[in-house]
């Protein structure tokens, strides 16, 4: 058997691994080895045991969470054991590159234009690498992210719901003495009317940004320089060193996932639309994706017309619950000022701030503690406005 991988970013790469070390022949193919992928880099520490991944990568380890309320009010989330860290994109697919390469996957740099099925059955990709190429092989991983060329060529619609903007600026001490080792959250409808900006520090550099839906991209640009002006810090006046803007696929939101496989192409990560939503978390999902869809090949190589259905059967198992309760949780939280000045209120009450970084962070939760968590973030936000006042029954 041969698998095919197109896009080299988080998932391509571990699946890419995963498959090799499985003893699996394995071609990845990477349009841009040297590039970065617009991110923030948070990624939990967890996943870099999970995944094997040499903590030589991480740039900062985070010790607090700050939320921001639309009126300024703020709530910290104590991260004592440092379960977020910042990456910088570059550096790290680079590593999960190299990591695939020692496996044994063959990892190639070009740029797929054109991904079809074979009726032999088979599956083939042509690559433009200066001169074109097809490559033919059994399964077809789409690692390819948000715009996936191979989920275009088959024809199938790309998941898009969100996206997102972003500037990187030095991280000079005055900015290093407030988010050295501080991630900040910033709920306000003038920031985002859906989501959140953010606030995410690396070794030497600064990253702002800001997401919303794919109907309001536009003002995408107004809503970061909002954030910026209420951040204050002289934020607004600091040379940019880069500006991106990239989709964000957040997961669907009260509706049914689309098919994560069509015949033997498996669509994985940003390709899938695997965005965690409330949290934006894509990069372990992305991982977890490719590791899931490794396995379901490995598993199921003597009967191959199996392996789309193994495939979304354990991402059903693993993760469909998750997805459920954080969708239900952006969709309230994150509709309306009056809310978001409530969902900070409740983070200074004793025992949410636990709650919530489990939900963002802990990717073990089982079903019942997933609900029991959510029941108890809406039940205290129902007293809380019972009461009156955003900081009604505060610590
Ligand atoms: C502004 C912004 C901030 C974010 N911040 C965070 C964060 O802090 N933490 C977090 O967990 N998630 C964050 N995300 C989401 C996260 O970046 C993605 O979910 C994650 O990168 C998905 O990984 P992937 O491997 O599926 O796709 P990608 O990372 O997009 O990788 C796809 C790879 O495929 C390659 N490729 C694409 N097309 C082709 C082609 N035609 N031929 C060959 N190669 C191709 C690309 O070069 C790339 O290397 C953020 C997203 C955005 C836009």
């Amino acid at each position: 058997m041969r698998v095919l991988i197109v896009g080299g970013g988080p998932a391509g790469a571990i699946a890419a691994r995963d498959l090799a070390l499985a003893g699996i022949e394995t071609t990845l193919v990477e349009r841009a080895p040297q590039g970065a992928k617009p991110c923030g880099g948070g990624v939990s520490l967890a996943a870099f045991g999970e995944f094997g991944i040499p903590s030589s990568v991480i740039e900062r380890s985070i010790r607090t969470l700050t939320l921001v309320s639309p009126r300024g009010a703020r709530a910290d989330i104590a991260l004592d054991d440092s379960i977020l860290v910042m990456v910088r994109r570059q550096v790290f697919d680079s590593m999960l590159r190299e990591m695939a390469r020692a496996a044994g996957a063959e990892i190639l740099h070009g740029n797929v234009t054109r991904a079809w099925v074979d009726p032999s059955p088979g599956v083939r990709v042509t690559t433009d690498g200066g001169r074109t190429t097809e490559i033919g092989g059994d399964i077809l991983l789409a690692a390819d992210g948000a715009n996936s060329v191979v989920a275009r060529s088959l024809g199938r619609a790309v998941e898009r719901t969100c996206f997102g903007i972003q500037e990187w600026m030095e991280l000079s001490p005055p900015l290093a003495a407030r988010w050295g080792e501080r991630c900040e959250f910033h709920f306000r409808a003038d920031v985002s009317p859906d989501f959140y900006g953010w606030v995410f520090p690396k070794r030497e550099t600064l990253t702002i940004g800001t997401g919303t839906a794919l109907s309001r991209a536009r003002s995408l640009p107004r809503l970061l320089s909002t954030l910026k002006r209420s951040i204050g810090s002289d934020l607004a006046d600091r040379p940019i060193l880069r500006r991106e803007v990239f989709p964000i696929p957040i997961g669907p939101i009260g509706m049914a996932r689309p098919s994560m496989y069509a015949g033997p192409v498996l669509f994985l990560g940003d390709a899938a639309g695997l965005v965690m939503p409330t949290s934006g978390e894509g990069i372990y999902y992305a991982m977890k994706s490719g590791e899931i869809a490794a396995r379901a090949i490995r598993d199921n190589s003597a009967r191959p017309g199996r392996i789309g259905g193994a495939y979304a059967a354990e991402w059903k198992r693993a993760f469909d619950r998750r997805y459920a309760v954080m969708g239900r949780l952006q969709a309230f939280f994150y509709r309306d000022d009056g809310r978001r000045e409530k969902l900070v209120a409740i983070h200074r009450m004793k025992g949410i701030p636990e709650i919530s970084r489990s939900l963002w962070l802990d990717h073990d939760l089982s079903a019942r503690t997933l609900l029991s968590y959510s029941r108890r973030l809406f039940t205290v936000l129902k007293e809380a406005r019972s009461q009156g006042g955003g900081g009604a029954g505060v610590r």
